[in-house]
């Protein structure tokens, strides 16, 4: 389980740790709170008042602070496990829906045709349409892309790093998705 760290401002920072968060409670760094109680952490009672101190952490925290994370500069970095996600582990030469162990990161236009490792020229297919395409380009190939790539936002990247987000962690981070994103909360449901 982890916690969705924001900026003061409200943009994400990053999936923290509950052990983590105790931290920025503690430290009197939480600005805000949303989502629901998660965890309760008691520590040591107090000499003079006798009373024990209690932090309780919430699944959403707006921390002081610079935030590290411009959403204009950033360009999420290229994984696997993203990439995965980003195309819901459907191949995306025949459609079929595959566990990681089974999936690559296809180059839609080939290293050997000059192709590039970024979003836009990656999408998820299993191995044996991977193989099948082998060096070619999707029309050389007679392969057509059932569905196009793209980079994902600021937002969308906070999904697709972590595959145990909370509902109400969703709720937040796909309020601020756009409408035609494949990570909406109604695509999510469909899984
Ligand atoms: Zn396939």
């Amino acid at each position: 389980m982890k916690v969705l760290k924001l900026s003061a401002q409200g943009l994400p920072q990053s999936w923290i740790t509950l052990e983590q968060a105790v931290i920025h409670y503690a430290a009197d760094d939480v600005r805000w709170e949303a989502g629901a109680q998660i965890a309760v952490f008691r520590g040591g009672h107090n000499a003079i008042t006798g009373l024990q101190s209690i932090i309780t952490v919430n699944s959403i925290i707006g921390t002081r602070g610079v935030p590290n994370i411009s959403p204009f500069s950033l360009r999420p970095g290229l994984t696997n496990g993203k990439l995965f996600a980003r195309d819901r582990n459907i191949c995306a030469y025949c459609g079929g829906l595959f566990s990681e162990l089974e999936l690559t990161r296809e180059h839609i236009i080939p290293f050997a045709q000059q192709g590039v490792d970024t979003w836009m020229n990656v999408v998820t297919a299993c191995r044996s349409c991977n193989h099948r395409k082998s060096s070619r380009t999707p029309e050389q190939a007679k392969m057509p892309l059932l569905f196009t790539p793209y980079v994902p936002s600021l937002w969308e990247d906070f999904i697709l790093r972590n595959r145990r987000i909370l509902a109400d962690q969703m709720e937040f981070l796909t309020a601020h998705l756009p409408k035609n994103s494949r990570l909406s909360a109604q695509a999510l449901l469909n899984d």
